[in-house]
Protein backbone atom coordinates (compact mmCIF):
# COMPACT_ATOMS: atom_id res chain seq x y z
CA UNK A 1 0.00 0.00 0.00
CA UNK A 2 1.67 3.60 -0.96
CA UNK A 3 1.12 6.05 1.90
CA UNK A 4 2.34 9.62 1.06
CA UNK A 5 2.23 13.00 3.17
CA UNK A 6 0.69 16.21 2.39
CA UNK A 7 3.58 18.54 1.32
CA UNK A 8 0.38 21.47 0.40
CA UNK A 9 -3.35 22.05 0.94
CA UNK A 10 -5.50 24.46 -1.05
CA UNK A 11 -9.14 24.12 -0.37
CA UNK A 12 -10.10 21.25 -1.97
CA UNK A 13 -6.78 20.20 -3.63
CA UNK A 14 -4.20 18.42 -1.67
CA UNK A 15 -0.61 17.83 -2.85
CA UNK A 16 0.92 14.58 -1.42
CA UNK A 17 4.39 13.49 -1.90
CA UNK A 18 5.82 9.91 -2.04
CA UNK A 19 2.94 8.62 -3.80
CA UNK A 20 5.17 7.06 -7.25
CA UNK A 21 3.10 4.32 -8.10
CA UNK A 22 -0.16 5.25 -7.89
CA UNK A 23 -2.56 5.71 -11.00
CA UNK A 24 -4.69 8.36 -12.15
CA UNK A 25 -8.32 8.85 -10.85
CA UNK A 26 -7.35 6.26 -7.61
CA UNK A 27 -9.44 7.03 -4.43
CA UNK A 28 -7.11 7.98 -1.70
CA UNK A 29 -7.79 8.59 1.76
CA UNK A 30 -6.31 11.95 3.24
CA UNK A 31 -5.26 12.54 6.50
CA UNK A 32 -5.81 11.75 10.00
CA UNK A 33 -9.22 11.75 9.39
CA UNK A 34 -9.08 9.89 6.43
CA UNK A 35 -11.01 12.08 3.70
CA UNK A 36 -11.77 11.26 0.87
CA UNK A 37 -10.33 12.27 -2.21
CA UNK A 38 -8.99 11.21 -5.77
CA UNK A 39 -5.92 11.81 -7.69
CA UNK A 40 -5.98 14.40 -10.48
CA UNK A 41 -2.28 14.46 -11.71
CA UNK A 42 0.39 12.82 -10.69
CA UNK A 43 4.40 14.64 -11.57
CA UNK A 44 6.78 12.25 -10.49
CA UNK A 45 6.23 10.91 -6.89
CA UNK A 46 4.25 14.11 -6.35
CA UNK A 47 0.52 13.53 -6.53
CA UNK A 48 -2.16 16.04 -6.67
CA UNK A 49 -5.58 15.03 -4.96
CA UNK A 50 -8.90 16.85 -4.95
CA UNK A 51 -10.92 15.99 -1.57
CA UNK A 52 -14.77 15.24 -1.45
CA UNK A 53 -14.79 16.85 1.62
CA UNK A 54 -14.18 19.94 3.90
CA UNK A 55 -10.34 20.54 4.69
CA UNK A 56 -9.73 22.61 7.41
CA UNK A 57 -8.55 21.40 9.66
CA UNK A 58 -5.71 19.38 7.58
CA UNK A 59 -2.09 20.08 8.11
CA UNK A 60 0.87 19.66 6.09
CA UNK A 61 3.09 16.28 6.87
CA UNK A 62 -0.06 14.56 7.31
CA UNK A 63 -0.87 11.11 5.58
CA UNK A 64 -2.46 9.95 2.13
CA UNK A 65 -3.34 6.46 1.86
CA UNK A 66 -3.44 4.94 -1.45
CA UNK A 67 -6.58 2.67 -2.25
CA UNK A 68 -5.78 1.94 -5.58
CA UNK A 69 -8.94 1.21 -6.58
CA UNK A 70 -10.82 4.15 -8.54
CA UNK A 71 -13.88 6.45 -7.77
CA UNK A 72 -16.90 3.71 -8.09
CA UNK A 73 -19.98 3.29 -7.65
CA UNK A 74 -21.95 0.30 -6.31
CA UNK A 75 -24.94 -0.95 -8.78
CA UNK A 76 -27.66 -3.70 -7.36
CA UNK A 77 -31.25 -3.92 -6.17
CA UNK A 78 -31.65 -0.96 -3.85
CA UNK A 79 -30.26 1.80 -5.73
CA UNK A 80 -33.76 3.40 -6.63
CA UNK A 81 -35.52 5.95 -4.31
CA UNK A 82 -32.10 6.24 -2.81
CA UNK A 83 -30.83 9.83 -1.65
CA UNK A 84 -26.79 9.99 -2.65
CA UNK A 85 -24.34 12.24 -2.02
CA UNK A 86 -21.98 12.81 -5.21
CA UNK A 87 -19.89 10.03 -4.19
CA UNK A 88 -22.89 7.48 -3.69
CA UNK A 89 -22.94 8.08 0.51
CA UNK A 90 -26.32 7.91 1.22
CA UNK A 91 -27.54 11.07 2.97
CA UNK A 92 -29.96 9.98 5.26
CA UNK A 93 -27.66 7.50 7.05
CA UNK A 94 -24.93 10.10 6.82
CA UNK A 95 -27.38 12.33 8.96
CA UNK A 96 -27.89 9.41 11.06
CA UNK A 97 -24.32 8.42 11.44
CA UNK A 98 -22.60 12.03 11.70
CA UNK A 99 -25.90 14.65 12.25
CA UNK A 100 -25.43 16.46 9.32
CA UNK A 101 -25.22 15.69 5.60
CA UNK A 102 -21.98 17.50 5.74
CA UNK A 103 -19.50 14.41 7.49
CA UNK A 104 -16.26 14.37 7.04
CA UNK A 105 -13.78 11.43 6.54
CA UNK A 106 -16.98 8.70 6.45
CA UNK A 107 -17.48 5.89 4.23
CA UNK A 108 -20.82 3.98 3.88
CA UNK A 109 -22.08 1.51 0.98
CA UNK A 110 -23.99 2.75 -1.62
CA UNK A 111 -25.99 -0.01 -1.28
CA UNK A 112 -26.96 -2.19 2.16
CA UNK A 113 -25.52 -5.05 2.14
CA UNK A 114 -27.57 -6.98 4.93
CA UNK A 115 -30.57 -6.68 3.14
CA UNK A 116 -32.36 -9.59 1.32
CA UNK A 117 -33.48 -9.67 -2.04
CA UNK A 118 -35.74 -12.68 -3.61
CA UNK A 119 -33.89 -13.75 -6.73
CA UNK A 120 -35.46 -15.30 -9.15
CA UNK A 121 -32.88 -17.67 -11.80
CA UNK A 122 -33.50 -16.91 -15.75
CA UNK A 123 -30.59 -19.11 -16.67
CA UNK A 124 -29.57 -22.89 -16.03
CA UNK A 125 -26.96 -25.13 -15.32
CA UNK A 126 -24.97 -25.47 -18.54
CA UNK A 127 -25.99 -22.49 -20.06
CA UNK A 128 -23.47 -20.40 -21.67
CA UNK A 129 -23.38 -16.79 -20.44
CA UNK A 130 -21.13 -13.86 -21.26
CA UNK A 131 -21.17 -10.09 -20.07
CA UNK A 132 -24.47 -8.37 -20.18
CA UNK A 133 -26.83 -11.25 -20.15
CA UNK A 134 -29.86 -11.25 -17.40
CA UNK A 135 -29.03 -14.21 -15.45
CA UNK A 136 -31.81 -13.70 -13.01
CA UNK A 137 -34.04 -10.94 -11.63
CA UNK A 138 -35.22 -9.54 -8.59
CA UNK A 139 -38.13 -6.86 -8.10
CA UNK A 140 -37.32 -3.49 -6.78
CA UNK A 141 -40.20 -1.77 -5.53
CA UNK A 142 -42.66 -2.37 -8.96
CA UNK A 143 -39.53 -2.66 -11.60
CA UNK A 144 -37.93 -5.96 -13.07
CA UNK A 145 -34.46 -5.64 -11.87
CA UNK A 146 -32.50 -7.79 -14.32
CA UNK A 147 -29.62 -9.15 -13.04
CA UNK A 148 -26.90 -9.20 -15.33
CA UNK A 149 -23.35 -10.78 -15.63
CA UNK A 150 -20.98 -7.83 -15.68
CA UNK A 151 -19.20 -6.59 -18.58
CA UNK A 152 -16.08 -8.77 -20.07
CA UNK A 153 -17.09 -12.22 -17.93
CA UNK A 154 -18.38 -14.76 -19.88
CA UNK A 155 -18.38 -18.94 -19.03
CA UNK A 156 -20.53 -21.43 -18.19
CA UNK A 157 -23.02 -21.99 -15.59
CA UNK A 158 -21.63 -24.55 -13.04
CA UNK A 159 -24.78 -23.56 -10.49
CA UNK A 160 -27.39 -20.95 -10.02
CA UNK A 161 -29.35 -20.45 -7.19
CA UNK A 162 -32.73 -18.67 -6.00
CA UNK A 163 -33.97 -17.63 -2.92
CA UNK A 164 -32.94 -14.46 -0.99
CA UNK A 165 -29.52 -13.52 -1.07
CA UNK A 166 -27.78 -9.74 -0.29
CA UNK A 167 -26.39 -8.46 -2.57
CA UNK A 168 -22.64 -9.56 -1.98
CA UNK A 169 -23.76 -13.51 -1.95
CA UNK A 170 -23.06 -15.46 -5.34
CA UNK A 171 -25.89 -16.23 -6.96
CA UNK A 172 -24.42 -18.32 -9.84
CA UNK A 173 -20.96 -19.69 -9.83
CA UNK A 174 -19.32 -20.71 -13.38
CA UNK A 175 -17.02 -23.90 -14.43
CA UNK A 176 -13.85 -21.63 -13.67
CA UNK A 177 -14.94 -20.76 -10.14
CA UNK A 178 -15.46 -17.39 -10.70
CA UNK A 179 -18.46 -16.63 -8.24
CA UNK A 180 -21.25 -13.88 -9.50
CA UNK A 181 -23.05 -11.55 -6.64
CA UNK A 182 -26.01 -9.35 -7.48
CA UNK A 183 -23.55 -6.39 -6.51
CA UNK A 184 -21.51 -4.78 -9.45
CA UNK A 185 -18.89 -1.80 -8.75
CA UNK A 186 -18.34 0.35 -11.82
CA UNK A 187 -15.57 3.08 -11.70
CA UNK A 188 -17.53 6.39 -12.64
CA UNK A 189 -15.17 8.64 -14.98
CA UNK A 190 -15.89 4.92 -17.42
CA UNK A 191 -18.99 4.82 -19.87
CA UNK A 192 -20.26 1.84 -19.06
CA UNK A 193 -20.27 -0.24 -22.53
CA UNK A 194 -22.85 -1.32 -24.94
CA UNK A 195 -22.95 -3.23 -28.39
CA UNK A 196 -23.93 0.04 -30.24
CA UNK A 197 -25.48 3.36 -30.47
CA UNK A 198 -28.67 3.62 -32.39
CA UNK A 199 -30.56 6.70 -34.09
CA UNK A 200 -32.59 8.06 -31.42
CA UNK A 201 -36.04 8.23 -33.04
CA UNK A 202 -38.13 7.47 -30.45
CA UNK A 203 -40.24 10.65 -28.75
CA UNK A 204 -39.25 11.40 -24.95
CA UNK A 205 -42.82 12.19 -23.71
CA UNK A 206 -42.59 14.85 -21.12
CA UNK A 207 -46.39 15.87 -21.15
CA UNK A 208 -45.10 19.61 -22.07
CA UNK A 209 -46.53 21.13 -24.61
CA UNK A 210 -43.70 23.44 -25.59
CA UNK A 211 -41.23 20.59 -25.75
CA UNK A 212 -43.33 17.39 -27.00
CA UNK A 213 -44.64 19.67 -29.75
CA UNK A 214 -42.27 22.00 -30.60
CA UNK A 215 -39.23 21.47 -29.29
CA UNK A 216 -39.37 17.08 -28.86
CA UNK A 217 -36.09 15.25 -27.13
CA UNK A 218 -35.52 11.90 -28.26
CA UNK A 219 -34.82 8.65 -25.97
CA UNK A 220 -31.31 8.96 -25.83
CA UNK A 221 -30.77 12.33 -26.78
CA UNK A 222 -29.83 15.11 -24.85
CA UNK A 223 -31.31 18.64 -24.14
CA UNK A 224 -30.03 21.98 -22.17
CA UNK A 225 -32.24 24.42 -20.23
CA UNK A 226 -30.56 27.86 -19.67
CA UNK A 227 -32.07 30.23 -18.56
CA UNK A 228 -30.92 33.19 -15.97
CA UNK A 229 -32.33 33.34 -12.36
CA UNK A 230 -36.03 32.83 -12.07
CA UNK A 231 -36.66 31.53 -15.79
CA UNK A 232 -37.81 28.07 -14.17
CA UNK A 233 -35.03 25.70 -14.83
CA UNK A 234 -35.49 24.10 -11.92
CA UNK A 235 -39.51 23.79 -12.00
CA UNK A 236 -38.56 22.66 -15.61
CA UNK A 237 -36.00 20.12 -14.44
CA UNK A 238 -38.34 18.59 -11.83
CA UNK A 239 -41.57 18.85 -14.30
CA UNK A 240 -39.66 16.41 -16.71
CA UNK A 241 -38.41 13.79 -13.82
CA UNK A 242 -41.93 13.75 -12.89
CA UNK A 243 -43.65 13.12 -15.94
CA UNK A 244 -40.95 12.12 -18.43
CA UNK A 245 -42.49 8.46 -19.62
CA UNK A 246 -38.88 6.73 -18.82
CA UNK A 247 -38.45 3.47 -16.04
CA UNK A 248 -36.23 5.11 -14.00
CA UNK A 249 -35.43 8.84 -13.52
CA UNK A 250 -31.87 10.26 -12.09
CA UNK A 251 -31.91 13.38 -10.91
CA UNK A 252 -28.98 15.65 -9.93
CA UNK A 253 -29.09 18.46 -7.79
CA UNK A 254 -25.76 19.80 -8.48
CA UNK A 255 -24.47 23.04 -6.22
CA UNK A 256 -28.22 24.49 -6.11
CA UNK A 257 -30.03 25.80 -2.69
CA UNK A 258 -30.41 23.18 -1.08
CA UNK A 259 -33.89 24.12 -0.55
CA UNK A 260 -34.64 23.27 -3.95
CA UNK A 261 -33.71 19.78 -2.96
CA UNK A 262 -35.92 19.68 0.12
CA UNK A 263 -38.61 20.73 -2.44
CA UNK A 264 -37.44 17.10 -4.61
CA UNK A 265 -37.12 15.48 -1.29
CA UNK A 266 -40.76 16.28 0.15
CA UNK A 267 -42.88 16.41 -2.99
CA UNK A 268 -41.94 13.22 -4.73
CA UNK A 269 -42.68 10.94 -2.59
CA UNK A 270 -46.36 12.12 -2.53
CA UNK A 271 -46.73 12.32 -6.29
CA UNK A 272 -48.07 9.68 -8.24
CA UNK A 273 -47.19 8.43 -11.86
CA UNK A 274 -49.55 9.02 -14.27
CA UNK A 275 -48.56 5.99 -16.19
CA UNK A 276 -48.35 3.67 -13.00
CA UNK A 277 -50.08 5.49 -10.34
CA UNK A 278 -47.36 3.97 -8.24
CA UNK A 279 -45.30 6.91 -6.12
CA UNK A 280 -42.52 8.72 -8.48
CA UNK A 281 -39.67 8.21 -5.81
CA UNK A 282 -40.01 4.14 -6.55
CA UNK A 283 -38.53 4.94 -9.82
CA UNK A 284 -35.94 7.99 -9.08
CA UNK A 285 -32.94 8.18 -7.57
CA UNK A 286 -31.68 11.27 -5.99
CA UNK A 287 -28.15 13.04 -6.00
CA UNK A 288 -27.69 16.23 -3.74
CA UNK A 289 -24.52 18.11 -3.77
CA UNK A 290 -25.88 21.30 -3.13
CA UNK A 291 -23.97 24.89 -2.76
CA UNK A 292 -23.04 24.03 1.22
CA UNK A 293 -21.66 21.01 0.70
CA UNK A 294 -17.85 20.23 -0.81
CA UNK A 295 -17.06 21.71 -4.17
CA UNK A 296 -14.92 18.24 -5.53
CA UNK A 297 -17.93 16.16 -4.65
CA UNK A 298 -20.09 18.24 -7.08
CA UNK A 299 -17.60 17.75 -9.57
CA UNK A 300 -18.11 13.65 -9.46
CA UNK A 301 -21.36 13.72 -8.65
CA UNK A 302 -22.64 13.48 -12.87
CA UNK A 303 -20.54 10.96 -13.01
CA UNK A 304 -22.09 9.08 -10.33
CA UNK A 305 -25.21 9.70 -12.10
CA UNK A 306 -24.80 8.93 -15.33
CA UNK A 307 -23.37 5.65 -14.10
CA UNK A 308 -26.29 4.61 -12.19
CA UNK A 309 -28.49 6.08 -15.07
CA UNK A 310 -26.48 3.65 -17.90
CA UNK A 311 -26.54 0.83 -15.40
CA UNK A 312 -30.38 0.87 -15.63
CA UNK A 313 -30.01 1.52 -19.35
CA UNK A 314 -27.93 -2.08 -19.83
CA UNK A 315 -31.22 -3.90 -18.42
CA UNK A 316 -32.99 -2.23 -21.59
CA UNK A 317 -35.11 0.49 -19.76
CA UNK A 318 -35.16 4.15 -20.51
CA UNK A 319 -33.10 6.49 -17.90
CA UNK A 320 -33.91 10.12 -17.69
CA UNK A 321 -31.25 12.42 -15.95
CA UNK A 322 -31.61 15.67 -14.84
CA UNK A 323 -28.62 17.74 -13.74
CA UNK A 324 -29.05 21.10 -12.17
CA UNK A 325 -27.19 22.49 -12.66
CA UNK A 326 -23.90 21.84 -15.16
CA UNK A 327 -23.23 25.50 -14.51
CA UNK A 328 -22.57 24.49 -10.81
CA UNK A 329 -20.60 21.86 -12.05
CA UNK A 330 -18.25 23.86 -14.81
CA UNK A 331 -17.92 26.38 -11.45
CA UNK A 332 -16.20 23.53 -9.51
CA UNK A 333 -13.87 22.34 -12.42
CA UNK A 334 -12.99 25.68 -12.67
CA UNK A 335 -11.99 25.85 -8.57
CA UNK A 336 -10.52 23.22 -8.60
CA UNK A 337 -8.37 24.06 -11.84
CA UNK A 338 -7.68 27.07 -10.09
CA UNK A 339 -6.35 25.94 -7.34
CA UNK A 340 -3.97 24.00 -9.49
CA UNK A 341 -2.88 26.85 -10.94
CA UNK A 342 -3.62 25.56 -14.84
CA UNK A 343 -3.20 27.91 -17.17
CA UNK A 344 -6.75 29.37 -17.91
CA UNK A 345 -9.11 29.70 -20.39
CA UNK A 346 -12.17 31.49 -21.29
CA UNK A 347 -13.69 33.28 -18.03
CA UNK A 348 -11.08 31.32 -15.90
CA UNK A 349 -12.50 27.78 -17.15
CA UNK A 350 -10.01 25.31 -17.71
CA UNK A 351 -9.03 24.64 -21.19
CA UNK A 352 -10.52 21.20 -21.12
CA UNK A 353 -14.03 22.61 -19.93
CA UNK A 354 -15.66 21.71 -23.20
CA UNK A 355 -14.37 18.27 -23.80
CA UNK A 356 -15.36 17.49 -20.18
CA UNK A 357 -19.00 18.72 -21.33
CA UNK A 358 -18.62 16.63 -24.18
CA UNK A 359 -17.59 13.39 -22.95
CA UNK A 360 -20.11 13.70 -19.71
CA UNK A 361 -23.32 14.57 -22.70
CA UNK A 362 -21.54 11.68 -25.14
CA UNK A 363 -22.60 8.87 -22.36
CA UNK A 364 -26.44 9.69 -23.12
CA UNK A 365 -27.37 7.83 -25.86
CA UNK A 366 -30.04 4.40 -27.30
CA UNK A 367 -28.32 1.40 -27.23
CA UNK A 368 -28.33 -2.28 -28.05
CA UNK A 369 -27.13 -3.50 -24.91
CA UNK A 370 -24.15 -5.90 -23.96
CA UNK A 371 -25.55 -9.62 -23.60
CA UNK A 372 -27.18 -12.11 -25.99
CA UNK A 373 -30.60 -11.00 -25.20
CA UNK A 374 -31.89 -8.40 -27.36
CA UNK A 375 -32.63 -5.12 -25.57
CA UNK A 376 -31.99 -1.82 -26.14
CA UNK A 377 -32.21 0.82 -23.47
CA UNK A 378 -31.47 4.40 -23.26
CA UNK A 379 -30.32 7.59 -21.60
CA UNK A 380 -31.85 10.88 -22.46
CA UNK A 381 -29.66 13.90 -20.24
CA UNK A 382 -31.31 17.19 -19.92
CA UNK A 383 -28.78 19.66 -18.22
CA UNK A 384 -29.69 22.84 -16.57
CA UNK A 385 -27.21 25.76 -17.22
CA UNK A 386 -27.62 28.84 -15.41
CA UNK A 387 -25.34 31.97 -17.21
CA UNK A 388 -24.46 34.83 -15.02
CA UNK A 389 -27.00 37.36 -15.65
CA UNK A 390 -28.63 35.11 -18.65
CA UNK A 391 -26.13 36.01 -20.52
CA UNK A 392 -25.54 32.67 -23.37
CA UNK A 393 -22.41 34.03 -24.76
CA UNK A 394 -20.66 32.97 -21.64
CA UNK A 395 -18.49 29.25 -22.11
CA UNK A 396 -20.74 26.56 -20.70
CA UNK A 397 -23.94 27.86 -22.48
CA UNK A 398 -21.75 27.77 -25.61
CA UNK A 399 -19.62 25.21 -25.10
CA UNK A 400 -23.12 23.07 -23.98
CA UNK A 401 -24.70 24.63 -27.64
CA UNK A 402 -22.37 22.36 -29.55
CA UNK A 403 -23.15 19.30 -28.03
CA UNK A 404 -26.74 19.02 -26.75
CA UNK A 405 -29.75 18.20 -29.28
CA UNK A 406 -32.55 20.21 -28.05
CA UNK A 407 -32.33 23.85 -26.95
CA UNK A 408 -34.69 24.62 -25.01
CA UNK A 409 -34.07 28.75 -24.21
CA UNK A 410 -35.56 29.99 -21.12
CA UNK A 411 -36.67 33.75 -21.56
CA UNK A 412 -36.31 36.18 -19.19
CA UNK A 413 -38.99 38.55 -20.20
CA UNK A 414 -41.29 35.50 -21.05
CA UNK A 415 -41.02 34.40 -16.97
CA UNK A 416 -41.40 38.44 -16.14
CA UNK A 417 -44.81 38.51 -17.48
CA UNK A 418 -45.25 34.84 -15.99
CA UNK A 419 -45.25 33.17 -19.88
CA UNK A 420 -44.38 29.68 -17.86
CA UNK A 421 -43.03 27.54 -19.05
CA UNK A 422 -40.55 30.42 -20.28
CA UNK A 423 -39.34 28.84 -23.66
CA UNK A 424 -38.22 31.23 -26.24
CA UNK A 425 -40.07 29.70 -29.39
CA UNK A 426 -37.85 32.05 -31.77
CA UNK A 427 -34.39 31.17 -30.00
CA UNK A 428 -35.08 27.66 -28.99
CA UNK A 429 -34.67 24.38 -31.25
CA UNK A 430 -34.52 20.24 -31.78
CA UNK A 431 -32.20 18.72 -33.96
CA UNK A 432 -34.44 15.87 -33.97
CA UNK A 433 -37.30 16.63 -35.68
CA UNK A 434 -36.15 14.29 -38.85
CA UNK A 435 -35.84 11.65 -36.30
CA UNK A 436 -38.82 11.45 -34.40
CA UNK A 437 -41.21 12.33 -37.57
CA UNK A 438 -41.72 8.27 -37.97
CA UNK A 439 -42.74 7.67 -34.19
CA UNK A 440 -45.44 10.23 -34.63
CA UNK A 441 -46.91 8.79 -37.70
CA UNK A 442 -46.43 5.22 -35.88
CA UNK A 443 -47.85 6.85 -33.11
CA UNK A 444 -51.14 7.99 -35.00
CA UNK A 445 -50.15 11.62 -35.58
CA UNK A 446 -48.90 11.79 -39.07
CA UNK A 447 -49.70 15.44 -39.77
CA UNK A 448 -47.19 16.67 -36.72
CA UNK A 449 -44.74 17.97 -39.08
CA UNK A 450 -46.94 20.31 -40.72
CA UNK A 451 -49.37 21.33 -37.67
CA UNK A 452 -45.41 22.19 -36.01
CA UNK A 453 -44.67 24.02 -38.92
CA UNK A 454 -47.79 25.73 -39.65
CA UNK A 455 -47.36 26.82 -35.63
CA UNK A 456 -43.78 27.86 -36.43
CA UNK A 457 -44.68 29.89 -39.37
CA UNK A 458 -47.51 31.88 -37.29
CA UNK A 459 -45.39 32.79 -34.16
CA UNK A 460 -42.32 33.70 -36.50
CA UNK A 461 -44.85 36.22 -38.49
CA UNK A 462 -46.25 37.56 -35.32
CA UNK A 463 -42.51 38.87 -34.45
CA UNK A 464 -42.87 40.97 -37.91
CA UNK A 465 -46.24 42.12 -37.38
CA UNK A 466 -45.74 43.14 -33.73
CA UNK A 467 -42.40 45.19 -35.23
CA UNK A 468 -45.41 46.74 -37.77
CA UNK A 469 -47.76 47.57 -35.02
CA UNK A 470 -44.85 49.53 -32.94
CA UNK A 471 -44.44 51.41 -35.70
CA UNK A 472 -47.70 52.36 -37.10
CA UNK A 473 -50.54 50.82 -35.23
CA UNK A 474 -52.34 48.12 -35.42
CA UNK A 475 -55.11 49.94 -37.70
CA UNK A 476 -52.58 49.42 -40.65
CA UNK A 477 -52.59 45.66 -40.62
CA UNK A 478 -55.75 43.73 -43.08
CA UNK A 479 -57.87 42.03 -41.36
CA UNK A 480 -55.93 38.63 -42.11
CA UNK A 481 -53.10 39.64 -40.53
CA UNK A 482 -54.68 40.69 -37.16
CA UNK A 483 -56.40 37.54 -37.43
CA UNK A 484 -53.26 35.77 -37.06
CA UNK A 485 -52.14 37.35 -34.00
CA UNK A 486 -54.98 36.61 -32.90
CA UNK A 487 -54.51 32.94 -33.51
CA UNK A 488 -50.85 33.81 -32.21
CA UNK A 489 -51.85 35.04 -28.98
CA UNK A 490 -54.03 31.84 -28.74
CA UNK A 491 -51.16 29.71 -29.41
CA UNK A 492 -49.03 31.66 -27.07
CA UNK A 493 -51.57 31.31 -24.26
CA UNK A 494 -53.63 28.61 -24.62
CA UNK A 495 -51.29 26.34 -25.66
CA UNK A 496 -47.68 27.36 -24.74
CA UNK A 497 -48.18 28.50 -21.29
CA UNK A 498 -48.83 25.29 -19.11
CA UNK A 499 -48.69 25.89 -15.05
CA UNK A 500 -46.24 22.93 -13.20
CA UNK A 501 -48.93 23.47 -10.44
CA UNK A 502 -52.23 22.89 -12.37
CA UNK A 503 -53.81 19.80 -11.01
CA UNK A 504 -54.68 18.74 -14.83
CA UNK A 505 -52.64 21.04 -16.71
CA UNK A 506 -49.32 19.85 -15.13
CA UNK A 507 -49.39 17.00 -17.42
CA UNK A 508 -50.94 17.15 -21.14
CA UNK A 509 -51.01 13.86 -23.10
CA UNK A 510 -49.93 13.48 -26.55
CA UNK A 511 -53.28 13.25 -27.59
CA UNK A 512 -54.48 15.86 -26.14
CA UNK A 513 -51.65 18.38 -27.15
CA UNK A 514 -52.01 17.57 -30.93
CA UNK A 515 -55.80 18.07 -30.88
CA UNK A 516 -55.55 21.39 -29.20
CA UNK A 517 -53.08 22.57 -31.95
CA UNK A 518 -55.55 21.16 -34.43
CA UNK A 519 -58.36 23.33 -32.72
CA UNK A 520 -56.29 26.20 -32.66
CA UNK A 521 -55.30 26.27 -36.48
CA UNK A 522 -58.45 24.85 -37.85
CA UNK A 523 -60.19 27.78 -35.87
CA UNK A 524 -57.33 30.21 -37.75
CA UNK A 525 -58.66 28.24 -41.49
CA UNK A 526 -62.58 28.66 -40.46
CA UNK A 527 -61.31 32.18 -39.42
CA UNK A 528 -59.47 33.21 -42.67
CA UNK A 529 -62.91 31.56 -44.79
CA UNK A 530 -65.42 33.76 -43.15
CA UNK A 531 -63.49 36.35 -43.98
CA UNK A 532 -63.28 36.42 -47.25
CA UNK A 533 -67.03 35.92 -47.40
CA UNK A 534 -67.14 38.80 -45.91
CA UNK A 535 -67.87 38.27 -41.56
CA UNK A 536 -66.09 40.78 -40.03
CA UNK A 537 -63.25 39.86 -37.67
CA UNK A 538 -64.40 41.45 -34.73
CA UNK A 539 -67.92 39.04 -35.11
CA UNK A 540 -65.73 35.90 -35.11
CA UNK A 541 -63.54 37.10 -31.84
CA UNK A 542 -67.24 37.50 -30.28
CA UNK A 543 -68.49 34.02 -30.43
CA UNK A 544 -68.52 32.86 -27.11
CA UNK A 545 -66.98 28.45 -28.66
CA UNK A 546 -63.48 31.02 -29.00
CA UNK A 547 -63.41 31.24 -25.20
CA UNK A 548 -64.38 27.33 -24.70
CA UNK A 549 -60.41 27.45 -27.12
CA UNK A 550 -58.51 29.30 -24.06
CA UNK A 551 -60.02 26.46 -21.23
CA UNK A 552 -59.24 23.09 -23.35
CA UNK A 553 -56.00 22.96 -21.19
CA UNK A 554 -58.18 22.24 -17.98
CA UNK A 555 -59.74 19.64 -19.66
CA UNK A 556 -58.91 16.47 -18.68
CA UNK A 557 -59.89 14.02 -21.67
CA UNK A 558 -59.62 15.23 -25.55
CA UNK A 559 -62.57 13.94 -26.91
CA UNK A 560 -64.38 17.38 -26.05
CA UNK A 561 -61.45 19.21 -27.42
CA UNK A 562 -62.37 17.41 -30.49
CA UNK A 563 -65.30 18.07 -31.16
CA UNK A 564 -64.85 22.07 -30.86
CA UNK A 565 -63.68 21.68 -34.29
CA UNK A 566 -67.48 20.93 -35.44
CA UNK A 567 -68.52 23.41 -32.90
CA UNK A 568 -66.43 26.06 -33.90
CA UNK A 569 -67.29 25.20 -37.60
CA UNK A 570 -71.04 25.30 -36.52
CA UNK A 571 -70.63 28.99 -34.76
CA UNK A 572 -68.94 30.52 -37.82
CA UNK A 573 -71.33 29.13 -40.43
CA UNK A 574 -74.12 30.57 -38.02
CA UNK A 575 -72.46 34.14 -39.02
CA UNK A 576 -71.96 33.18 -42.22
CA UNK A 577 -75.55 32.84 -42.90
CA UNK A 578 -76.23 35.68 -41.23
CA UNK A 579 -75.04 37.96 -43.90
P1 LIG B 1 -34.54 28.90 -11.84
O1 LIG B 1 -34.22 27.51 -11.42
O2 LIG B 1 -34.36 29.12 -13.30
O3 LIG B 1 -33.85 29.95 -11.04
P2 LIG B 1 -37.16 28.21 -10.88
O4 LIG B 1 -37.29 26.93 -11.59
O5 LIG B 1 -36.86 28.15 -9.43
O6 LIG B 1 -36.11 29.15 -11.60
O7 LIG B 1 -38.52 29.01 -11.15
C1 LIG B 1 -38.80 30.26 -10.55
C2 LIG B 1 -40.29 30.42 -10.40
O8 LIG B 1 -40.94 30.51 -11.66
C3 LIG B 1 -41.00 29.27 -9.72
O9 LIG B 1 -40.96 29.36 -8.31
C4 LIG B 1 -42.42 29.39 -10.24
O10 LIG B 1 -43.16 30.33 -9.50
C5 LIG B 1 -42.24 29.94 -11.62
N1 LIG B 1 -42.36 28.89 -12.66
C6 LIG B 1 -41.36 28.36 -13.41
N2 LIG B 1 -41.82 27.45 -14.28
C7 LIG B 1 -43.14 27.37 -14.08
C8 LIG B 1 -44.19 26.60 -14.67
N3 LIG B 1 -43.97 25.70 -15.66
N4 LIG B 1 -45.44 26.80 -14.21
C9 LIG B 1 -45.69 27.69 -13.24
N5 LIG B 1 -44.76 28.43 -12.65
C10 LIG B 1 -43.49 28.29 -13.04
MG1 LIG C 1 -32.91 26.73 -10.05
Amino acid sequence: MIVGDISRISGPVVLSEGMRGCRMYDVVKVGEQELNGEIIRLDGDQAVIQVYEDTTGLKVGEKVTNTGLPLSVELGPGLLSSIYDGIQRPLPLLAEKTGSFISRGVTLPGLSHVRRWEFRPRVKMGDQVTGGDIIGTVTEYHLEHRVMMPPFVSGIVKEIHSGEFTVDEPVCTLEDGTQIPMLQTWPVRKGRPYQRKMDPDTLLVTGQRVFDSLFPVTKGGTAMIPGGFGTGKTVAEQTLAKWSDTQVVVYIGCGERGNEMTDVLTEFPELVDPRTKYPLIQRTILIANTSNMPVAAREASIYTGITLAEYYRDMGYDVALMADSTSRWGEALREVSGRLEEMPGEEGYPAYLATRLAAFYERAGRVVCLGSDERKGSVTVVGAVSPPGGDFSEPITQNTLRIAGTFWALDTSLAYRRHFPSVNWIKSYSLYLDQVQDWFTASGFSDWKDLRARTMYLLQKEVELQEIVQLVGPDALPESEKAILEITRMIREDFLQQSAYHDIDSFCSLEKQYWMLRVILSFHERVDLAMGKGVPLTKILKLPVKNEIGRMKELSGFDQIKDLITKIDGAISALEAER
